[in-house]
Protein backbone atom coordinates (compact mmCIF):
# COMPACT_ATOMS: atom_id res chain seq x y z
CA UNK A 1 0.00 0.00 0.00
CA UNK A 2 2.98 2.09 1.19
CA UNK A 3 4.74 1.81 -1.76
CA UNK A 4 1.53 2.32 -4.22
CA UNK A 5 0.84 5.79 -2.64
CA UNK A 6 4.65 6.59 -3.38
CA UNK A 7 4.40 5.88 -7.13
CA UNK A 8 1.16 8.37 -6.73
CA UNK A 9 3.58 10.73 -5.22
CA UNK A 10 5.55 10.35 -7.58
CA UNK A 11 3.35 10.67 -10.66
CA UNK A 12 1.61 13.47 -9.47
CA UNK A 13 5.31 15.11 -9.18
CA UNK A 14 5.61 14.67 -12.47
CA UNK A 15 3.08 15.17 -14.18
CA UNK A 16 2.13 17.91 -11.85
CA UNK A 17 4.04 20.83 -13.24
CA UNK A 18 2.76 20.02 -16.68
CA UNK A 19 -0.60 20.38 -15.98
CA UNK A 20 -0.34 23.52 -14.12
CA UNK A 21 1.61 25.76 -16.27
CA UNK A 22 2.62 26.48 -19.94
CA UNK A 23 -1.39 26.65 -21.27
CA UNK A 24 0.14 29.97 -22.71
CA UNK A 25 1.31 28.46 -25.70
CA UNK A 26 -1.38 26.43 -27.97
CA UNK A 27 0.17 22.87 -28.36
CA UNK A 28 3.13 23.72 -26.11
CA UNK A 29 3.40 22.83 -22.71
CA UNK A 30 6.30 25.44 -22.26
CA UNK A 31 5.62 27.95 -20.09
CA UNK A 32 5.71 31.29 -21.81
CA UNK A 33 6.75 34.15 -20.03
CA UNK A 34 6.35 38.30 -20.96
CA UNK A 35 9.46 40.34 -20.51
CA UNK A 36 8.82 44.28 -20.50
CA UNK A 37 11.53 46.07 -19.93
CA UNK A 38 11.44 50.09 -20.04
CA UNK A 39 15.05 51.04 -22.19
CA UNK A 40 18.09 49.85 -22.92
CA UNK A 41 19.63 53.29 -22.80
CA UNK A 42 21.72 52.19 -19.63
CA UNK A 43 24.19 48.65 -20.12
CA UNK A 44 22.58 47.20 -16.86
CA UNK A 45 19.21 47.00 -19.04
CA UNK A 46 20.83 45.35 -21.19
CA UNK A 47 22.63 42.58 -18.95
CA UNK A 48 19.33 42.08 -17.69
CA UNK A 49 17.64 40.91 -21.12
CA UNK A 50 20.72 38.81 -21.83
CA UNK A 51 20.94 37.02 -18.45
CA UNK A 52 16.85 36.41 -18.70
CA UNK A 53 17.31 35.60 -22.10
CA UNK A 54 20.17 33.08 -21.74
CA UNK A 55 18.60 31.45 -18.24
CA UNK A 56 15.19 31.12 -19.61
CA UNK A 57 16.26 28.81 -22.62
CA UNK A 58 18.45 26.65 -19.82
CA UNK A 59 15.36 26.56 -18.16
CA UNK A 60 13.28 25.40 -21.21
CA UNK A 61 10.96 28.31 -20.73
CA UNK A 62 9.56 30.34 -23.84
CA UNK A 63 10.57 34.33 -22.82
CA UNK A 64 9.00 37.19 -24.94
CA UNK A 65 11.02 40.18 -24.73
CA UNK A 66 9.15 43.45 -25.41
CA UNK A 67 11.72 46.68 -24.74
CA UNK A 68 10.49 50.46 -24.50
CA UNK A 69 12.63 53.18 -25.06
CA UNK A 70 11.85 55.27 -21.83
CA UNK A 71 8.72 55.50 -22.97
CA UNK A 72 5.30 54.63 -21.29
CA UNK A 73 2.77 54.90 -24.20
CA UNK A 74 5.46 52.47 -26.09
CA UNK A 75 5.39 50.43 -22.81
CA UNK A 76 1.54 49.97 -22.43
CA UNK A 77 1.04 48.70 -25.85
CA UNK A 78 3.83 46.28 -25.94
CA UNK A 79 2.55 45.29 -22.49
CA UNK A 80 -1.15 44.48 -24.39
CA UNK A 81 0.87 42.97 -27.14
CA UNK A 82 2.30 40.41 -24.82
CA UNK A 83 -1.06 39.86 -23.11
CA UNK A 84 -2.54 38.99 -25.97
CA UNK A 85 0.10 36.39 -26.74
CA UNK A 86 -1.19 34.21 -24.06
CA UNK A 87 1.68 34.43 -21.41
CA UNK A 88 1.75 32.23 -18.10
CA UNK A 89 3.56 35.06 -16.32
CA UNK A 90 4.29 38.93 -17.14
CA UNK A 91 7.76 40.39 -15.35
CA UNK A 92 7.48 44.14 -15.73
CA UNK A 93 10.19 47.01 -15.10
CA UNK A 94 7.72 50.30 -15.46
CA UNK A 95 9.16 53.26 -16.82
CA UNK A 96 6.29 55.20 -15.29
CA UNK A 97 5.43 53.40 -11.75
CA UNK A 98 2.09 54.72 -11.46
CA UNK A 99 1.01 54.96 -14.51
CA UNK A 100 1.76 50.91 -15.17
CA UNK A 101 -0.85 50.15 -12.40
CA UNK A 102 -3.30 50.17 -14.98
CA UNK A 103 -1.53 47.22 -17.13
CA UNK A 104 -1.41 45.29 -13.96
CA UNK A 105 -4.84 45.64 -13.89
CA UNK A 106 -5.38 44.33 -17.39
CA UNK A 107 -2.60 41.16 -16.55
CA UNK A 108 -5.47 40.52 -13.58
CA UNK A 109 -8.28 40.47 -15.19
CA UNK A 110 -6.94 37.85 -17.59
CA UNK A 111 -5.73 36.03 -14.29
CA UNK A 112 -2.35 36.58 -15.38
CA UNK A 113 0.40 37.12 -12.06
CA UNK A 114 2.82 39.87 -12.04
CA UNK A 115 6.03 40.41 -11.02
CA UNK A 116 7.33 44.46 -10.71
CA UNK A 117 11.04 44.03 -11.89
CA UNK A 118 13.49 46.12 -10.47
CA UNK A 119 11.54 49.42 -9.85
CA UNK A 120 8.09 48.98 -8.17
CA UNK A 121 5.01 49.63 -9.49
CA UNK A 122 2.93 51.86 -7.21
CA UNK A 123 -0.75 52.48 -6.73
CA UNK A 124 -2.35 48.87 -7.27
CA UNK A 125 -3.55 45.91 -4.87
CA UNK A 126 -2.80 43.52 -7.88
CA UNK A 127 0.43 43.09 -7.63
CA UNK A 128 1.94 39.77 -6.66
CA UNK A 129 5.41 39.80 -6.36
CA UNK A 130 8.31 42.86 -6.41
CA UNK A 131 11.74 41.74 -7.10
CA UNK A 132 14.74 44.12 -6.97
CA UNK A 133 17.81 45.28 -4.76
CA UNK A 134 17.55 46.73 -1.27
CA UNK A 135 17.35 50.27 -3.04
CA UNK A 136 16.99 52.19 0.18
CA UNK A 137 20.53 50.61 1.15
CA UNK A 138 21.69 51.43 -2.40
CA UNK A 139 21.54 55.30 -1.30
CA UNK A 140 22.08 54.55 2.36
CA UNK A 141 25.95 53.58 0.77
CA UNK A 142 25.88 56.25 -1.65
CA UNK A 143 25.80 59.30 1.33
CA UNK A 144 27.47 57.01 3.96
CA UNK A 145 30.45 56.88 1.07
CA UNK A 146 30.08 60.51 0.42
CA UNK A 147 29.31 61.99 3.62
CA UNK A 148 32.61 60.28 4.62
CA UNK A 149 34.61 61.67 1.84
CA UNK A 150 32.96 65.43 2.24
CA UNK A 151 31.68 65.78 5.86
CA UNK A 152 31.27 69.45 5.45
CA UNK A 153 31.28 71.74 2.34
CA UNK A 154 28.76 72.67 -0.98
CA UNK A 155 26.80 69.79 -2.00
CA UNK A 156 24.81 69.04 -5.27
CA UNK A 157 22.55 66.99 -4.66
CA UNK A 158 20.44 65.14 -7.79
CA UNK A 159 18.26 62.30 -7.48
CA UNK A 160 16.47 59.96 -10.80
CA UNK A 161 13.96 60.44 -12.97
CA UNK A 162 10.69 61.48 -10.64
CA UNK A 163 8.43 58.73 -12.89
CA UNK A 164 10.82 56.40 -11.48
CA UNK A 165 9.96 55.00 -7.89
CA UNK A 166 13.35 53.95 -7.01
CA UNK A 167 14.85 57.77 -7.41
CA UNK A 168 12.72 58.12 -3.90
CA UNK A 169 14.29 55.54 -2.13
CA UNK A 170 17.74 56.14 -3.54
CA UNK A 171 17.35 59.44 -2.13
CA UNK A 172 15.68 58.72 0.98
CA UNK A 173 18.67 56.44 1.85
CA UNK A 174 20.94 59.17 0.67
CA UNK A 175 19.68 61.99 2.41
CA UNK A 176 19.61 59.64 6.10
CA UNK A 177 23.32 60.80 6.00
CA UNK A 178 23.21 63.83 4.41
CA UNK A 179 20.35 65.94 6.10
CA UNK A 180 21.79 65.54 9.53
CA UNK A 181 24.73 67.42 8.31
CA UNK A 182 22.72 70.06 6.12
CA UNK A 183 20.42 70.65 9.73
CA UNK A 184 23.83 71.12 11.64
CA UNK A 185 25.26 73.47 9.01
CA UNK A 186 28.25 71.91 7.97
CA UNK A 187 26.61 70.72 4.34
CA UNK A 188 25.67 73.44 2.20
CA UNK A 189 23.56 72.60 -0.28
CA UNK A 190 24.10 74.45 -4.31
CA UNK A 191 21.19 72.46 -5.85
CA UNK A 192 18.75 69.89 -5.65
CA UNK A 193 17.38 69.05 -8.30
CA UNK A 194 15.76 65.56 -10.13
CA UNK A 195 17.13 64.35 -13.11
CA UNK A 196 14.12 63.97 -15.60
CA UNK A 197 14.26 60.97 -17.25
CA UNK A 198 17.32 59.90 -15.94
CA UNK A 199 19.34 61.11 -18.82
CA UNK A 200 22.82 62.18 -18.62
CA UNK A 201 22.49 65.42 -20.51
CA UNK A 202 20.21 66.67 -18.10
CA UNK A 203 22.59 65.84 -15.05
CA UNK A 204 25.14 67.59 -16.98
CA UNK A 205 23.04 71.02 -16.92
CA UNK A 206 22.47 70.79 -13.44
CA UNK A 207 26.10 70.48 -12.33
CA UNK A 208 27.12 72.87 -15.18
CA UNK A 209 24.47 75.36 -13.85
CA UNK A 210 25.13 75.54 -10.24
CA UNK A 211 29.10 75.48 -10.70
CA UNK A 212 28.14 78.70 -12.66
CA UNK A 213 25.90 79.98 -10.21
CA UNK A 214 28.57 79.12 -7.18
CA UNK A 215 31.49 80.31 -8.89
CA UNK A 216 32.76 76.70 -9.16
CA UNK A 217 32.13 76.14 -5.60
CA UNK A 218 31.25 72.82 -5.33
CA UNK A 219 33.01 69.92 -2.83
CA UNK A 220 30.89 67.16 -3.62
CA UNK A 221 28.07 65.73 -6.18
CA UNK A 222 25.44 63.16 -4.95
CA UNK A 223 24.78 61.15 -8.26
CA UNK A 224 22.14 58.74 -8.07
CA UNK A 225 23.56 56.27 -11.29
CA UNK A 226 26.33 55.81 -13.56
CA UNK A 227 25.10 58.05 -16.61
CA UNK A 228 24.17 60.41 -14.30
CA UNK A 229 27.26 60.63 -12.62
CA UNK A 230 29.46 60.53 -16.57
CA UNK A 231 27.03 63.64 -17.14
CA UNK A 232 28.58 65.63 -13.74
CA UNK A 233 31.59 64.61 -14.86
CA UNK A 234 31.88 66.01 -18.15
CA UNK A 235 30.69 68.92 -16.29
CA UNK A 236 33.38 69.33 -14.01
CA UNK A 237 35.84 68.77 -16.54
CA UNK A 238 34.91 71.68 -18.39
CA UNK A 239 35.96 73.62 -15.74
CA UNK A 240 39.33 71.94 -14.88
CA UNK A 241 37.58 69.72 -11.63
CA UNK A 242 37.85 66.67 -12.46
CA UNK A 243 39.03 64.14 -9.78
CA UNK A 244 38.77 66.84 -7.40
CA UNK A 245 35.13 66.52 -6.59
CA UNK A 246 33.78 63.21 -5.09
CA UNK A 247 30.86 62.23 -7.16
CA UNK A 248 28.43 58.87 -6.68
CA UNK A 249 27.43 56.61 -9.65
CA UNK A 250 25.35 53.44 -9.38
CA UNK A 251 25.27 50.41 -12.01
CA UNK A 252 28.97 49.16 -12.10
CA UNK A 253 28.86 50.59 -15.78
CA UNK A 254 31.86 49.80 -18.01
CA UNK A 255 32.26 53.56 -18.39
CA UNK A 256 31.84 54.07 -14.83
CA UNK A 257 34.33 51.23 -13.64
CA UNK A 258 36.88 53.12 -16.15
CA UNK A 259 35.98 56.51 -14.14
CA UNK A 260 36.79 54.99 -10.93
CA UNK A 261 40.03 53.70 -12.01
CA UNK A 262 41.56 57.08 -13.68
CA UNK A 263 40.31 58.98 -10.38
CA UNK A 264 37.01 60.79 -11.69
CA UNK A 265 34.22 58.92 -10.18
CA UNK A 266 34.59 57.92 -6.52
CA UNK A 267 32.46 54.92 -6.16
CA UNK A 268 29.64 52.79 -7.89
CA UNK A 269 26.69 50.57 -6.40
CA UNK A 270 27.14 47.22 -8.00
CA UNK A 271 23.74 45.13 -8.20
CA UNK A 272 24.15 41.83 -9.54
CA UNK A 273 21.46 42.19 -12.23
CA UNK A 274 22.61 38.11 -13.43
CA UNK A 275 20.73 37.22 -9.69
CA UNK A 276 18.28 39.36 -10.25
CA UNK A 277 17.54 38.25 -13.67
CA UNK A 278 17.39 34.86 -13.17
CA UNK A 279 15.35 34.96 -9.36
CA UNK A 280 12.90 36.60 -11.81
CA UNK A 281 12.35 34.20 -14.35
CA UNK A 282 12.60 31.27 -11.13
CA UNK A 283 9.86 33.26 -9.36
CA UNK A 284 7.57 33.32 -12.85
CA UNK A 285 8.26 29.03 -13.13
CA UNK A 286 7.29 28.98 -9.07
CA UNK A 287 4.29 31.15 -9.79
CA UNK A 288 2.76 29.59 -12.81
CA UNK A 289 2.79 26.36 -11.12
CA UNK A 290 0.97 27.84 -8.26
CA UNK A 291 3.98 27.57 -6.11
CA UNK A 292 5.22 30.64 -3.57
CA UNK A 293 7.99 32.28 -4.86
CA UNK A 294 11.42 33.62 -2.82
CA UNK A 295 10.37 36.25 -0.44
CA UNK A 296 12.61 38.07 2.35
CA UNK A 297 10.31 41.49 2.83
CA UNK A 298 7.48 43.03 2.24
CA UNK A 299 7.46 47.07 0.29
CA UNK A 300 4.99 49.44 0.37
CA UNK A 301 3.44 50.24 -3.27
CA UNK A 302 0.84 52.84 -1.60
CA UNK A 303 -1.77 50.34 -1.97
CA UNK A 304 -0.59 47.26 -0.23
CA UNK A 305 2.42 45.71 0.91
CA UNK A 306 3.82 44.35 -1.94
CA UNK A 307 5.46 40.79 -0.96
CA UNK A 308 9.45 41.35 -1.93
CA UNK A 309 12.90 39.68 -2.71
CA UNK A 310 14.96 42.21 -2.07
CA UNK A 311 18.92 41.57 -3.13
CA UNK A 312 22.18 43.25 -1.65
CA UNK A 313 23.84 45.79 -3.34
CA UNK A 314 27.38 46.59 -2.50
CA UNK A 315 30.31 49.61 -2.64
CA UNK A 316 32.74 49.54 -5.41
CA UNK A 317 35.56 51.62 -5.36
CA UNK A 318 39.04 51.51 -6.62
CA UNK A 319 39.97 49.41 -3.75
CA UNK A 320 37.70 46.20 -4.45
CA UNK A 321 36.64 46.98 -8.30
CA UNK A 322 38.62 44.28 -9.21
CA UNK A 323 37.41 41.70 -7.37
CA UNK A 324 33.65 42.91 -7.40
CA UNK A 325 33.48 43.87 -10.82
CA UNK A 326 36.21 41.72 -13.08
CA UNK A 327 36.87 38.44 -10.72
CA UNK A 328 33.07 38.03 -11.03
CA UNK A 329 32.79 37.79 -14.44
CA UNK A 330 30.20 40.84 -14.63
CA UNK A 331 32.76 43.04 -16.75
CA UNK A 332 35.94 42.35 -18.74
CA UNK A 333 39.28 43.06 -17.58
CA UNK A 334 39.32 45.23 -21.16
CA UNK A 335 36.59 47.23 -20.09
CA UNK A 336 39.25 49.13 -17.96
CA UNK A 337 41.61 49.77 -20.79
C1 LIG B 1 17.56 51.40 -11.75
C2 LIG B 1 18.98 51.87 -11.95
C3 LIG B 1 19.09 52.61 -13.27
C4 LIG B 1 18.01 53.65 -13.42
C5 LIG B 1 17.99 54.24 -14.80
C6 LIG B 1 16.63 52.56 -11.85
O1 LIG B 1 15.32 52.18 -11.65
O2 LIG B 1 17.43 50.76 -10.50
O3 LIG B 1 19.83 50.75 -11.91
O4 LIG B 1 20.33 53.25 -13.37
O5 LIG B 1 16.74 53.10 -13.16
O6 LIG B 1 17.65 53.28 -15.74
Amino acid sequence: YLLGLLALVLVFAMVGPVFAGGQGEAGSDKLVIGLSLPTQREARWVSDKETMEAYAKEKGVDLRVAVADADMAQQASQVENLLAQGIDVLILAPHDASAAASLVAKADAEGIPVISYDRLITNTDKLDLYISFDNVKVGELQGEWLTKQVPEGDYIIMSGAPTDNNARLFKQGAMKFIQPLIDSGKINVVADQAVDNWLPANALNIVENALTASGNQVDAILAPNDGTAGGAIVALEAQGLAGQVPVTGQDSEAAAAKRIMEGTQGMTIFKDTRLLGRAAIDAAIQMAQGNKPTTNATTDNFSIKVPSNLLTPYVVTKDNLQELLIDSGYLSADVLN
